[in-house]
């Protein structure tokens, strides 16, 4: 704004627009004169993401796709339940790290998005659900975000850390720490980094519970083994009373046998965890298969009885390929191709 011979707490309007108001373009700014405004827009873009598809499952779960100014295509989804309604936000498009599960994994990394471009996601959500509602423009319907869409969120941190700064702003979003979560495929030092630098929530993606079989569900596993990963969660400075999430999901005949079920006993034995399982959801072509409903029970049972606390995940928007590992049906994606709009 100084650059522009203007007073710098122009600077603080604009972010409000943006981010608390989710403007889309400057003329909407009203206390700004005419002239800034038109000088912004001579030297400025606003709005990195244009929704690009919106379907709906019979559960309420809306998968967004959206195009980023350079033609690629992410995901978000967006889960209503009766107390709160949730985010799930991508942190790039595709996903570098392999697993053998996951349809995202298919791409390969095509590349990391930006910041302005993951606290996108949330304006353009945000938005929708206030003019549905007929909301006030500084209304934030969403309560509460996970970073658990396509990608690898400590692949990118540096810049997840700035959207989670931005989200987290009194002046903007203003979400709590406490209504974040950050999932992660083990990236173990990065980590430690995101428990010095940020105060959100930690979800872990385990799925197994040998090195062998972790290491062909996710190759990451290799590299930074389930001892080391569990000693990174170990030392994880936990706020008071908070736990990590372990996100376990039920693959049959793979990882969802009585065995396993007592192995991840141990393994999370003295760690402060909650682990939520997820049937799998079949992805055509990648080989494995959900878990049944009683498998999925008698594997929480005996996580139960070893004084885990455990939850069967509910399944949300399977029908439209929102679900957990489900997100990649993207036509064009990896030739970074535009599809028609439906
Ligand atoms: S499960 Fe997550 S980390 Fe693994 S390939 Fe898919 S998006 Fe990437």
């Amino acid at each position: 704004m100084e650059g522009l011979g203007e007073r710098s707490f122009r600077a603080g309007q604009v972010y409000r627009w943006i981010h608390q108001r989710g403007a889309t373009s400057f003329d909407e700014m009203s206390d700004l004169s005419k002239g800034l405004r038109q000088r912004l827009s001579e030297q400025a873009t606003l709005g990195p993401l244009v929704k690009d598809l919106e379907q709906r499952s019979a559960d309420g779960t809306v998968k967004i796709r959206f195009r980023t100014q350079d033609g690629r295509l992410i995901e978000s989804v967006y889960m209503p339940s009766a107390d709160r309604r949730t985010l799930c936000v991508s942190t790039q498009a595709g996903c570098a790290m392999g697993c053998t599960f996951c349809m995202t994994s298919t791409l390969g990394l095509l590349r990391s998005l930006t910041p302005g471009e993951m606290v996108a996601q949330v304006h353009a959500v945000n938005a929708d659900l206030r003019r549905a509602e007929g909301l006030a423009a500084n209304a934030r319907p969403l309560t509460n975000l996970v970073f658990m869409g396509m990608g690898e969120p400590l692949h990118n941190f540096e810049n997840l850390k700035v959207a989670l700064g931005i989200l987290q702003s009194e002046v903007g979003p203003n979400f709590s720490h406490r209504h974040i979560t950050v999932s992660t495929a083990g990236l173990v030092p990065m980590i430690d980094r995101f428990g010095a630098e940020t105060e959100v929530k930690l979800a872990i993606s385990l799925n197994a519970t040998t090195d062998e079989q972790r290491s062909r569900l996710m190759p990451i596993n290799k590299k930074w083994n389930l001892e080391a990963l569990l000693a990174a969660c170990r030392r994880f400075p936990l706020r008071q009373g908070r736990r990590i999430t372990f996100e376990y999901v039920l693959m049959a005949g793979v990882n969802d046998t009585d065995d396993d079920a007592r192995r991840l006993v141990g393994l999370l034995a003295d760690i402060p965890v909650k682990v939520n399982l997820i049937q799998y959801n079949d992805n055509p072509g990648l080989g494995f298969l959900g878990s049944s409903v009683e498998r999925a029970e008698a594997f929480r049972e005996i996580l139960a009885q070893g004084r885990l606390a455990a939850f069967i995940r509910q399944n949300r928007g399977r029908d439209i390929a929102a679900a957990c590992g489900q997100l990649a049906n993207l036509p064009g994606a990896g030739a970074g191709q535009t599809p028609a709009l439906p």
